[in-house]
Order: structure tokens, then C-alpha cells, then sequence
């Protein structure tokens, strides 16, 4: 007999426009088994997201309250907003084996890396910089003033890449990139690490 212990703790994370987002939905639509870790910001809601679902918004006092507790297992700026990932999204889940996804920035990445290092980290890289400026035009969410912010973020990010478990380049279709995403998920639900083992009769 074999016992599962505890969940799995996926860190996504890659340039804005690179696909990331597409493929944490991908995963947590066909696989159950995950959750998504509902990070705070100080950002606003675009259009279409929804409270408490896609992110906790909060103004800069709540994020500077939550800091004080010691709420966050990371946080970080990313393109002039705050971010951060809650322990109570994280932790507890863990410890009931439940697998959490995290879609985070290099920086807090690196932080869960060091924090928790049984986490497994895949960065998604696009296919080139011209690409990622085209997905970032085409979505239409940002200022031509924050698409220049975020392609420079986007090549400071990329610079670590290698720090990663993995490495997925998304390519034109989300469907083939995303089946590369669950090969890596699926074999490191297998890790002998993951389990307590129980022999009987
Ligand atoms: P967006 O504003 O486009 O949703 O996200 C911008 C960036 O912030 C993305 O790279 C996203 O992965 C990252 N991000 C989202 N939540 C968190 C978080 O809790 N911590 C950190 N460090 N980055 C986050």
C-alpha cells in the first residue's frame, strides 16, 4: 500500500505575453487535482477579472498590513504594482495534498525555490521578442507605455531561465505546449519523494 503525503507545489512563471496564463487555465481545467493560488495585488482589475478569484485586490494599506503579519510566503514589485502569494492559499492545501499552482514573477519564484524546495519551477519562454510584443499588442490590455515596460522586464526575467526545474518554449499552439506542461506535472506527481510508502501483507 502506498500513501500519497503531501501536494505538489507548481511554480509557473515567464514574461508577460508568453503564454503562461493560457497554460495554468489549461492545467487547472483538465487536471482536478490542482488549485490555483489566489495571489493578492495592488493592481487594478482589468476588464473581466473577477474579485477573489483571479487575484485579492487590495490598496497599498491592506497589502503593507498583510506584510507586517507575516501573511505572505513571498512577494514582490512587478511592473510597478505589488504582488503577493498568501501562506493560507499555499500551505495548508500542501499539507492535505492538495497540488497548488503558483503563476508568479521570477523574483517571488526564486523566493518559494529557496523556501520551499521540494516546489517544482517551469519557466515558459516565447518563441522570440517579436512574438512576445505581438501577444502583448494583440491582448490589448496594456498602454504602449506598459507593453515597452514589460518587454524589458521581459529580457531581465529571461536571464533566469536556468534557475528553473524546466523549460518550455509555447509556440504557436497553447494545445502542444500545454501536453510538454502536464508530461513534466505528471511525472512529478511520480517522485518517490511525494509518497510514504506502507508495505503489508
Ligand atoms: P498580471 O498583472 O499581468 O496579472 O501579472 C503580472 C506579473 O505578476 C506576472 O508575471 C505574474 O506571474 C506575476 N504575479 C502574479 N501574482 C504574483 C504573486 O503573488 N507574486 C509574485 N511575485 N508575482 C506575481
Amino acid at each position: 500500500m502506498i500513501k500519497k503525503t503531501k501536494g505538489l507545489l507548481l511554480v509557473i512563471s515567464g514574461p508577460s505575453g508568453a503564454g503562461k496564463g493560457t497554460l495554468a487555465s489549461m492545467l487547472l481545467d483538465q487536471d482536478p487535482t490542482f488549485r490555483f493560488s489566489v495571489s493578492v495585488t495592488t493592481r487594478n482589475p482589468r476588464a473581466g477579472e473577477i474579485p477573489d478569484v483571479h487575484y485579492h485586490f487590495v490598496d497599498e494599506q491592506t497589502f503593507d498590513a498583510l506584510t507586517a503579519s507575516d501573511a505572505f510566503i513571498e512577494y514582490a514589485n512587478v511592473h510597478g504594482h505589488r504582488y503577493g502569494t498568501l501562506k493560507s492559499e499555499v500551505t495548508d492545501f500542501l499539507n492535505k495534498g492538495i497540488n497548488v499552482l503558483l503563476d508568479i514573477d521570477v523574483q517571488g519564484a526564486l523566493m518559494v525555490m529557496e523556501r520551499m524546495p521540494d516546489a517544482v519551477s517551469v519557466f515558459v519562454l516565447p518563441p522570440s521578442f517579436r512574438e512576445l510584443r505581438d501577444r502583448l499588442e494583440k491582448r490589448n490590455t496594456e498602454t504602449g507605455e506598459e507593453i515597452d515596460r514589460r518587454m524589458r522586464n521581459a529580457r531581465e526575467e529571461i536571464r533566469f531561465a536556468g534557475d528553473y526545474n524546466y523549460l518550455v518554449v509555447n509556440e504557436a499552439a497553447p494545445q502542444e505546449t500545454f501536453k510538454t506542461l502536464k508530461a513534466i506535472v505528471d511525472a512529478e506527481k511520480c517522485r518517490t519523494t511525494r509518497f510514504y510508502v506502507e508495505l503489508d501483507d
